[in-house]
């Protein structure tokens, strides 16, 4: 059995034909994930028991003529800042080296109770802060595709099982572009939705206004149906939106006759290279399939890095102080006062990249700063929301690089934090605007590295998202 070729449709189909069943294809995804993993450092840990627990509770409903749910049997890594009971949750970080967690976040009841196998965690930056999954206390990801370049992140580790193939679909978390990017890197889909289509209980907080959960697969129509299964509303997660979950592979009818597609100027400028190259023919394919495409402004871009990096520093400092040494974590054993059991543990606990941003988060707060720093971030945001929805009166998507370079060299960028910054310039707007933002391939360069085209669309429009993903993807396949 070939794990790394399968899809979801592919799963349901053998299970169907009992070409397999579920405990045999957990059991060889878990062999072929512990076989792979050290190439990668993709997983963190994995969890066979919870694994084949699930994998045979599917085997008795099919016995039993019952339907097991749209996810039946298909292998699914976790984020390991995903909260899941009994299963260690790190959040790449050594203070959480520890944690197990004492429930599961409702994304990932919600794809068990649809029969998803969640085989493992997988590896991120430390509390998902990073573009390169560089930051975790557990070592770096290495990219399936060039193992001496790094993921992306900060979800390096579940878009790397993907194209690893050591899992069939993962689940990520988006703050600021850690889903888009690394599934860019390595070349698979990766859909961070609306803000509030999924719950982010269980998400452990690092910037609460941004964050939310989304899939990485490796076709379009496997990441519309692990969403459709974990969005909805939660009365655990009271940012969680009510708005229907519509129906996604409906939308997807490979006719794009008549749809217009907005080309930011802002994000073309000065992309003179083989990523935009790329993102150009894909615009061509669009074109060729009857799109009309519309040039169009978000004059606020330039001031996106800024704002982000400081209402997300803000947020993570405010939400981090909760690891105190009293709850959650291992705390410092070098304490005389309970001061310095605070500060110890920290101390040791947290890596540079955490530290960096509780000190500006905490900087941009404080009393005389906060107005001209923290609220005037959020007055950015507004402007670039608008500029969203002023675009969205013109076209129906927004067509844009997700990344201005492929993934870079590990080792790289990491002596320069704002370079690092920098890099996440085309994924923040969508993050900031709260907006469905999806990365698709669309081909490699001469060196053979993948290149992502991100699709951009209306709060809710997820349907015109995947219409646009997935006509370009059977496009570019057939
Ligand atoms: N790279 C961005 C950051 O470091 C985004 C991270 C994320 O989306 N979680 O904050």
């Amino acid at each position: 059995m070939n794990v790394a070729g399968l899809s979801i449709a592919g799963i349901q189909a053998g299970l169907k034909s009992r070409q397999f069943s579920a405990a045999e294809l957990a059991g060889e995804a878990l062999r072929f994930a512990s076989e792979e993993n050290p190439k990668t450092n993709a997983y963190l840990h994995l969890c066979p028991e919870r694994a084949m627990e699930t994998a045979r509770r599917v085997d008795a409903e099919l016995a039993a003529g019952r339907d097991p749910g749209p996810l039946a049997g298909v292998p699914v890594a976790v984020k390991d800042v995903i909260v899941t009971r009994g299963v260690r949750t790190t959040c790449g970080s050594k203070l959480l080296e520890k944690f197990v967690p004492p429930y599961d976040a409702t994304a990932v009841v919600r794809l068990e109770q649809a029969g998803g196998v969640v085989v493992g965690k997988t590896n991120c930056d430390e509390f998902a802060m990073g573009s390169s999954n560089e930051n975790s206390a557990f070592g770096p990801v290495r990219n399936p595709v060039a193992l001496d370049r790094v993921p992306g992140g900060s979800s390096g580790g579940s878009a790397a099982v993907v194209a690893q193939g050591t899992a069939v679909v993962s689940l990520g978390s988006d703050t600021g572009g850690s889903i888009r990017q690394p599934a860019s890197f390595c070349g698979v889909v990766g859909v961070p939705p609306t803000y509030g289509r999924v719950s982010a209980y269980g998400l452990v907080a690092f910037a609460s206004s941004l964050d939310h959960i989304g899939p990485f697969s490796r076709n379009v129509a496997d990441a519309a149906t692990l969403l459709k299964v974990i969005a909805g509303r939660d009365d655990m997660d009271a940012t969680s939106a009510a708005a229907p979950v519509q129906d996604y592979h409906a939308a997807m009818t490979g006719d794009l006759r008549g749809v217009r597609i907005g080309l930011p100027k802002e994000y073309f400028a000065g992309l003179e290279s083989e990523t935009g190259d790329r993102v150009h023919a894909a615009v061509d394919v669009l074109r060729k399939l009857g799109c009309e495409i519309v040039d169009i402004s978000l004059p606020h871009t330039e001031y996106a890095i800024s704002a982000y990096y400081i209402i997300c520093t803000a947020e993570a400092s405010s939400n981090l102080a909760r690891y105190d040494g009293v709850r959650y974590t291992t705390r410092s054993s070098d304490a005389a006062t309970l001061q310095d059991m605070y500060r110890h543990t920290r101390g040791e606990g947290f890596g540079a990249e955490c530290k960096r941003r509780i000190m500006l988060g905490t900087y941009v707060l404080s009393h005389g700063y906060y107005d001209a720093y923290y609220l005037k971030a959020q007055r950015v945001r507004n402007l670039l929301t608008r500029d969203f929805q002023q675009a969205f009166e013109k076209v129906d998507a927004v067509v844009a690089p997700v990344s201005p370079f492929p993934a870079f060299k590990l080792g790289e960028k990491l002596a320069d934090p704002l370079q690092m910054y920098l890099s996440d310039i085309y994924t923040i707007t969508g993050d900031l605007a709260g907006i469905p933002c999806m990365s698709v391939p669309c081909g490699t360069t001469s060196a053979g590295l993948p290149v992502g085209m991100q699709i951009l669309t209306r709060h809710f429009d997820e349907p015109g998202m995947f219409r646009v993903a997935h006509a370009y993807e059977r496009a570019v396949t057939r």
